[in-house]
């Protein structure tokens, strides 16, 4: 987000460091590693906060790891892989810090099997605005039956926060605005708060014994095929009938011819795979291994075949990391490119030509039908698209692929009308990205919840941050 400027910078390497500052500084702002697509990590004057000195990993040894909130997720993958082990909810950009994903509840890919970062958190340490440091681990504060969060005494005299009364949408993943839901845990106040309540110095996350996988790439010809091989393949993840899943699928991710279009030839070349024919879209799946992959194969074989897939698909098997770390490049390539070209616009016309794209999810009934509406009302507008997302989650990225200014506010429209269409199915318009500065994204939190439900975030804010000190301006105006 472009206009960012700053009172001044400092990176606290401890909790003690981080409190003086917070106490001490009339407006500041949590940044991570700056990968937030909505502004949130873009100052407006405050003093930034940032983590990166906070970078320290504690093996707990009981299935959970302590990480300074500047540890770089693959970093940490890195390490816990040392030990066989896994935090599963990366976000496609594996460079966010700890505290970062955790302040958007960020999701990834593996959504669709292990959940979003909330489901994997069990402690945090925050400092309040007003100095104060929190430990805080999950079922030490639960909400009253009367609908309040009352606060350890270490927090300040009496400080306690009205839980908001909106009812959050039943989607895969959420990130819009503050969780609220009778009887929550404190702790998942501030997962998803975006750095409006107070800064997350360290966490406690649960991990998994590392996963051994095998990714298919595999043809598409129309969206109704790969709706319909990403039902075929949630079907086989699920264990209905008890026991293990037929396929072990953690994730599915979808690639629209458009999507691919933008991806230069040398990329294609770098990671050996062929274009697809004209107008044909990869979905790329990633299937777990216990013991028999033969098995596994030949289930996917027949997954394809009753989907009336004919292109052989792309497999790599267990074991071949750089099989699978060529073909998340290919993946990885598509927003890059997108953005690449973006900044190619915007030098060439000298105008603020910028991302213009939504973070939609709607329940997997409804993901056909939500395909259909992004597609006719951009091509209804006259606007260059492409659609990426993760689409085993029915989280889809619709992306205009603005060519002048006027296109960026015209797709912004558009994008703002698919938003209501996508409430109208049961679905969010912010499901992994967070609000941000983004003022469209604020009025697409305005239109979810209401202006009664912002006022009910302000509350909460209030409460914790009376003098509206952490993050002014992001997910509501100041
Ligand atoms: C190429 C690309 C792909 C992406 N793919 C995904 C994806 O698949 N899924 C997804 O969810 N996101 C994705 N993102 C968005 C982004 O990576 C996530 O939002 C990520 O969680 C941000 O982490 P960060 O460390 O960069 O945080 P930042 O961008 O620095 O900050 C994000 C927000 O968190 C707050 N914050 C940061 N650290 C703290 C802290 N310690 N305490 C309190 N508040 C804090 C900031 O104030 C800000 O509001 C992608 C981004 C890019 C560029």
């Amino acid at each position: 987000m472009p206009g960012g400027f700053a009172a001044g910078i400092a990176f606290p390497a401890s909790i003690e460091e981080a409190a003086a500052l917070i106490a001490a500084a009339p407006r500041v702002l949590p940044i991570g590693a700056q990968s937030s697509l909505t502004g949130g990590a873009t100052p407006r004057g405050d003093v930034i906060i940032g983590t990166r000195a906070l970078t320290e990993i504690a093996r707990l040894g009981d299935g959970r790891v302590r990480a300074g909130a500047g540890v770089p997720l693959v970093e940490l993958q890195r390490v816990l892989a040392g030990d066989r082990l896994y935090y599963p909810p990366v976000p496609t950009y594996d460079g966010a810090f700890v505290g970062g994903t955790i302040a958007t509840n960020a999701a990834g890919p593996a959504t669709f099997k292990y959940g979003s970062a909330r489901r994997w958190v069990d402690a945090i340490t925050v400092v309040l605005a007003n100095g104060a440091v929190l430990e805080l681990q999950r079922g030490d504060v639960t909400a009253s039956a009367d609908g309040w969060l009352e606060l350890p005494p270490t927090a300040g005299p009496r400080l306690r926060v009205p839980v908001p009364t909106y009812v959050m949408p039943d989607v895969a993943k959420l990130s819009a605005g503050y969780f609220a839901r009778p009887g929550m845990d404190l702790v998942d106040l501030f997962i998803g708060s975006e750095g409006t309540l107070g800064f997350i110095t360290h966490a406690t996350l649960r991990v998994v014994p590392l996963p051994r996988r095998c990714v298919a790439l595999v043809t598409f010809s129309s969206d109704a095929q790969a709706v319909r091989l990403t039902a075929a393949l949630r079907a086989r993840a699920g264990t209905a009938g008890g026991g293990a899943p037929a396929l072990d699928v953690s994730a599915v991710e979808f690639m629209d011819s458009r999507a691919l279009a933008l991806v230069p030839d040398e990329i294609f070349q770098r990671t050996n795979i062929a274009r697809p024919p004209p107008g044909a879209g990869f979905v790329l799946a990633q299937i777990e291994v216990r013991d028999n992959e033969d098995e596994v194969l030949e289930t996917l074989a027949d997954v394809l075949s009753e989907c009336d897939v004919d292109a052989d698909p792309h497999v790599v098997q267990t074991g071949d990391d750089r099989g699978v770390a060529r073909l998340f490049a290919l993946r990885e390539g598509v927003p890059s490119s997108l953005n690449a070209l973006i900044a190619a616009t915007r030098a060439r016309l000298q105008q603020d030509v910028e991302k213009t794209a939504g973070d939609m999810i709607v329940p997997f009934d409804r993901l056909e039908e939500s395909l259909a509406l992004y597609r006719s009302t951009f091509e209804r507008d006259r606007l260059e698209y492409a659609i990426w997302g993760h689409v085993s989650d029915g989280n889809m990225h619709p992306n205009v692929i603005p060519r002048s200014l006027d296109e960026v506010h015209r797709g912004r429209t558009a994008i703002l009308e698919i938003a209501r269409g996508v409430m109208a199915m049961g679905g969010a318009p912010l499901a992994e990205h967070g609000v941000g500065r983004s003022a469209l994204k604020q009025q697409m939190l305005r239109e979810l919840y209401g202006d009664s439900g912002i006022d009910e975030m302000r509350a909460v804010k209030r409460a914790l941050d009376p003098d509206w000190k952490f993050a002014a301006g992001v997910l509501f105006a100041a």
